[in-house]
């Protein structure tokens, strides 16, 4: 009976923090605590890996086997499910997370529209193709799936992410393992309910309580077929590294960011400020997507700057059900607060100037302000993402300086440039290194209906979303004819 959750239950380093109690977890459970008020929302039993895996490649065959419309037909009838128990799901996403309903009422409904996507994406990318060869036989190209996938969660979208392999791959016919973050356990819990009531069994998808540990154990198991993971590029090295003598399993990482929104000439510096608001906030900025670094053209860097801290100041920061609805809510748990400020704090010594500082609004709770920081003259800048609201900003003189400086990172999930004329956006798009690129519009929000992946340590070329589908079967080419045929015309001696 020991461990306690980091963080959320954490009063050595501030004392003051007796809102909280602290909880003691037994060894063999995982509790998840409600971010805006600490209080207790879940606990539930780990699973046990080697049982998981092998009830699923129990299961496999017979889901593989199904018609491929049946797959589709209780995909859908998951779909309803969800709709159903939209209010149910949204409520628990936004207790597990602290976000705000109005977010998680989005994320639910993200959630619904990937089925029709991965639907979609299913015929477009994996579809079965024929072409006749006339005496040579019929050359056709159909996929097969995996068997036993892993599908790893972050917390931060703990129903939509999820969702975007599993639904793929359970079409794909594959079954799957899902773990979801030990941070969001309740709303990954809950997501599965839906599966299994819409009639996918409970073999065919299992949820895996438990930790990283946990996480470690599923991905090396020799019953697992491939890892579709979503999370920090940190674990997503990890499950590299231990699957590198493997390179039979499929492994998708969909990682972190450090991306990079650039504003350069535009009259509408009302919008470009909206823009960056969006980009770099919402949620907190515990998006994937969420904008890191301003990059400033010089001239414009009074007034985008003097906006964008305007409408900053105006954020309000709040609970879930708050009424008037807030912009964002806490970051997920006091550590990732603290390490928050601690980063904040880092910048500002290092020759960083505080433009709008972070502010801890709730001693015992992880309520941040949203933070922006000037950090042009600092020497070093850490290329880490920052996973929380507080956005870097860099004044640059021309459009090459922006290039380069978007470029200075080892990650390349996301970059956008707002402003600029279509040949500025031309320069950028063809330089940039990022999975997507976008033009006058927030990092944010990417399209599901799309290919969603990086580069660098944001990704290894696997994206989600629409090329999901990639991920979740294998292509198998065939040359079939009805009958034997074949003469052999040439280096043999007369019969
Ligand atoms: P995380 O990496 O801490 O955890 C993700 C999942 O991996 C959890 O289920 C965790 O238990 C498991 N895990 C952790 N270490 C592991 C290991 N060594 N081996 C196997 N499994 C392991 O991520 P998080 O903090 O929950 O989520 C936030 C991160 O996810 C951010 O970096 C964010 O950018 C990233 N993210 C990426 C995308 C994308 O589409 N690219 C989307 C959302 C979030």
């Amino acid at each position: 009976m020991v461990t306690i959750i980091p963080g959320r239950t954490d009063t050595k380093r501030n004392p003051n923090r007796q809102r909280i109690k602290q909880v003691t977890v037994p060894i063999g459970e995982i509790v998840s605590f409600e971010p805006a008020t600490g209080a207790e929302l879940w606990r539930g039993k780990v699973g046990d890996v080697d049982e998981c895996v092998a009830r699923a490649r129990r299961a496999w065959p017979a889901w593989a086997a199904q018609p491929h419309s049946t797959r589709i037909e209780l995909i859908r009838r998951f779909a309803n499910e969800v709709r159903k128990e939209a209010d149910k799901l949204a409520t628990m996403i936004a207790r597990e997370t602290g976000k705000p309903m109005w977010e998680a009422r989005g994320e639910v409904e993200s959630v619904v529209a990937r089925v029709e996507i991965s639907v979609r994406a299913y015929a477009d990318r994996t579809s079965q193709r024929k072409h006749d060869n006339g005496l040579s036989g019929v050359a056709s190209v159909r996929h097969k799936p995996h068997g036993v996938l892993a599908v790893l969660g972050p917390y931060n979208m703990p129903a939509d992410l999820p969702c975007g392999h599993i639904v793929p791959a359970l079409i794909a016919g594959n079954v799957v393992v899902f773990k979801p973050s030990e941070k969001a356990p309740a709303s990954g819990e809950l997501l599965a309910r839906c599966f299994h009531r819409a009639g996918v069994s409970a073999a065919a998808l299992q949820v895996l309580i438990g930790g990283p540990a946990h996480g470690q154990a599923l991905v090396a198991h020799d019953g697992i077929d491939g890892v579709l993971f979503t999370g920090s590029s940190h674990a997503g090295i990890a499950i590299n590294r231990k699957l590198a003598a493997n390179p039979g399993k499929i492994v998708a990482l969909e990682m972190g960011g450090n991306n990079p929104l650039v504003v350069w000439d535009t009259p509408k510096i009302a919008d470009a400020a909206a823009i960056v608001v969006q980009s770099a906030f919402t949620g907190a900025g515990q998006r994937c997507t969420a904008a890191r670094r301003l990059i400033v053209k010089s001239s414009l860097y009074d007034g985008l700057i003097e906006q964008v801290k305007r409408l900053a100041d105006r954020i309000i920061v709040g609970a879930p059900f708050d009424d008037p609805s807030p912009f964002m809510g806490p970051v997920i748990d006091n550590q990732t607060a603290d390490g928050l400020t601690e980063s904040f704090v880092y910048l500002l010594s290092s020759g960083g100037r505080a433009i709008k500082h972070m502010v801890r609004l709730n001693e015992d709770l992880p309520f941040l302000s949203p933070a922006i920081i000037d950090v042009t003259k600092v020497a070093e800048r850490p290329d880490i993402e920052l996973f929380g609201p507080l956005v870097q900003v860099v004044r640059v003189d021309d459009f090459d300086e922006a290039i380069a400086e978007a470029n200075a990172t080892r990650f390349g999930l996301v970059a956008a440039l707002v402003g600029g004329t279509p040949e500025h956006y031309n320069r950028f798009w063809a330089n940039v290194r990022a999975g997507v690129i976008n033009w006058n519009r927030p990092t944010i929000n990417p399209s599901a209906a799309a290919p969603i992946g990086g580069v660098g340590l944001s990704g290894n070329h696997r994206p989600a979303a629409f090329y999901a589908a990639d991920s979740c079967a294998y292509p198998v080419a065939s040359i079939e004819l009805n009958q034997p045929r074949l003469g052999i015309g040439i280096g043999l001696r007369d019969d």
